[in-house]
């Protein structure tokens, strides 16, 4: 089972793709603030630490061959690296434009088995009903369609 990254604030919640390179939101998006510590979900080893395009992400293999990436993170762990449950893997980055809640900072949660993505809030432990916290209506579908998960960044999510 995993724990969450983050103190557990999820503002939106998983959305499947109908297919893989459909529109979804492949992850749970957590409320942070810039500079907030995130932890490894699982135990694993660091996969790959460093920036895609123009965020810094993390990603994670779990024994289970679950793998997790969390962004935007400045990373404080490098790719080989063994990771504890709760261990610090790095920071949140002070990049609201990566951010899937601007103006509000959110931590991008992502889950996968191979090509699989799951909802992380399937396998975490002790987290009970989720509620999801309202947000803002989008200003255009144009803007709504930027923040969400594109094929384009489907590498780093
Ligand atoms: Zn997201």
């Amino acid at each position: 089972m995993l724990v969450p990254p983050v103190t557990f604030r999820p503002v939106h919640g998983f959305d499947a793709p109908a297919s893989p390179w459909g529109a979804g939101h492949r992850g749970v998006d957590l409320e942070v603030r810039a500079g907030d510590a995130v932890v490894a979900t699982a135990d694993g080893v660091v996969l790959y630490a460093g920036t895609v395009v123009d965020r810094g992400v993390v990603s994670l293999l779990h024994e289970n061959g679950l793998r997790t990436t969390l962004q935007p993170v400045e990373p404080r762990v490098a790719a080989g690296d063994a990771v504890a449950q709760g261990a610090v893997v790095g920071t949140v980055q002070d990049l609201p434009a990566a951010s899937h809640c601007t103006p509000r900072m959110c931590l991008h949660w992502g889950l996968r088995n191979a090509d699989d993505y799951l909802d992380p809030l399937d396998w975490t432990v002790g987290q009970g009903p989720i509620r999801l916290k309202p947000v803002p209506a989008p200003r255009s579908r144009r803007i709504r369609r930027t923040r969400r998960c594109s094929p384009g960044s489907r590498a780093a999510s």
